[in-house]
């Protein structure tokens, strides 16, 4: 007897945790050391939660052993109301659920909405989970380019050039995973501006909102289009460094008039999860009540900052490679030079990489880039670690062919 994986899993592709990781597991256990520079796992590189948060959640343990409002404890969802509250924008406890991180409530949210052959605008290059999730659910993810020439903004064009009767809803990504992009404001207003013609829900994924450098501001799609059923996600896991916690919320705003059913769908979701783990919904109002700010690591001088300086520096002097600077986020993707790198098939590259020097990066294409000439390294590590690796990156790319 074969048990064979379900028909519904045989598109739906996620490569960042993907198959290269079995061969960095295999390296390990042979006794090599591999520098995982493949998830975006602050704890990982060394940053420490801020002491408040974690001391609340083992303050609050012995009384989080039950099952909690499936939507999340009434105290992390004020929390998280007010935060919202203070952009201008009218959120109550109620638009509010908690999850396992933002990616169990991604999930419920494009379950919730969409039909087969439903098709939902995801950016190229995207966080991959935003198409799996949308594949899993029997929709099609149609995915509008990022334009590299401009600081990797969304090409409004190309996105209202796939806009069909079946699209459903626009997925923004911003600060964006993988390219550090950060988006002006007219851009996010343009987004908007096409959602609104076309009736399009909007899924704003923030999770970096404060993780931000330079001159970077962020603009909050909900802030900017109370007109428009936004969804709004973000949580702890980066600007807390807790990713391992699993906390995080997503916030409803605009006229949830039109939105009634989509929300009894959602509400039906979060129930039959039961609800999310209680200990590290406490942290939830610990982290956003304190004065712990993310802003002395991405501000000048902070590690983050330096570490995001060097990781774009060195990338840039390696010949036949060129790095947009990234304004926010933890990470890099710079572009490989197709008339100096040839490289045909980018997850082979990877793979060659991790066997040779023992680096682990993901491939462009693993997050829905059409051609296999990116890659996306993280500026997690202390900044004479990423030197080092960028530098053997440098010299593995100057001997490779394929
Ligand atoms: N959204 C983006 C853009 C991300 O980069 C990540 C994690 O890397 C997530 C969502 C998921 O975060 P969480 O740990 O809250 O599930």
């Amino acid at each position: 007897m074969e048990f064979r994986q379900s028909n519904k899993l045989s598109e739906v592709c996620y490569e960042i945790r993907g198959p290269v990781i079995q061969h960095a597991d295999a390296l390990e256990e042979a006794g090599h050391s591999v520098l995982r520079l493949n998830t975006g796992n602050p704890a990982l590189f060394g940053f420490e939660a801020p002491e408040e948060i974690t001391q609340d959640m083992i303050r609050m343990l012995p009384r989080a052993h039950g099952y909690t409002d499936s939507r999340g404890v009434l105290s992390a969802r004020r929390a998280v109301a007010q935060r919202y509250q203070n952009l201008g924008l009218e959120v109550d406890v109620d638009d509010v659920f908690l999850g396992n991180g933002v990616s169990e409530l991604v999930s419920m949210a494009v379950q919730a909405l969409v039909e087969d052959g439903d098709e939902v605008l995801i950016p190229a290059p995207d966080f991959p989970l935003w198409t799996a999730v949308t594949t899993l659910a029997g929709g099609r993810a149609v995915h509008y380019l990022c334009d590299e020439q401009s600081d990797w903004a969304p090409d409004l064009a190309d996105m209202a050039s796939k806009i069909t009767d079946r699209t459903k809803a626009v997925v923004i990504i911003n600060p964006n995973n993988p390219t550090g992009a950060v988006y002006p404001k007219e851009i996010v207003e343009g987004i908007l501006g096409l959602a609104r013609r076309h009736g399009l829900m909007v899924f704003a994924d923030e999770i970096y909102d404060q993780i931000l450098y330079d001159d970077a501001v962020h603009h909050s799609a909900a802030a900017l289009a109370p007109d428009l059923v936004v969804l709004t996600f973000c949580g702890l896991s980066k600007t807390y460094r807790v990713a391992g916690f699993r906390s995080g919320w997503l916030v409803i705003t605009g006229p949830k008039q039109h939105a009634k059913s989509y929300l009894e769908g959602l509400t039906m979701l979060a129930s039959m999860r039961l609800c999310p783990n209680a200990p590290a919904q406490y942290a939830i109002q610990a982290a956003l009540g304190g004065r712990q700010s993310i802003h002395e690591l991405t501000a000048p001088g902070g590690r983050l900052y330096e570490q995001r300086n060097v990781a774009w520096e060195k990338l840039n002097e390696i010949p036949g490679v060129s790095c947009v600077r990234p304004k926010g986020a933890l990470y890099a993707f710079p572009r490989l030079d197709p008339k100096v790198h040839k490289i045909h098939d980018d997850e082979k590259f990877v793979l060659d990489l991790l066997l040779r020097e023992k680096i682990q990066v993901v491939q462009g294409t693993g997050f829905n880039w059409p051609t296999p000439d990116h890659f996306r390294i993280l500026t997690l590590p202390y900044a004479d670690d990423l030197e080092a690796a960028i530098g053997r990156i440098g010299r593995f790319l100057s001997g490779y062919r394929q």
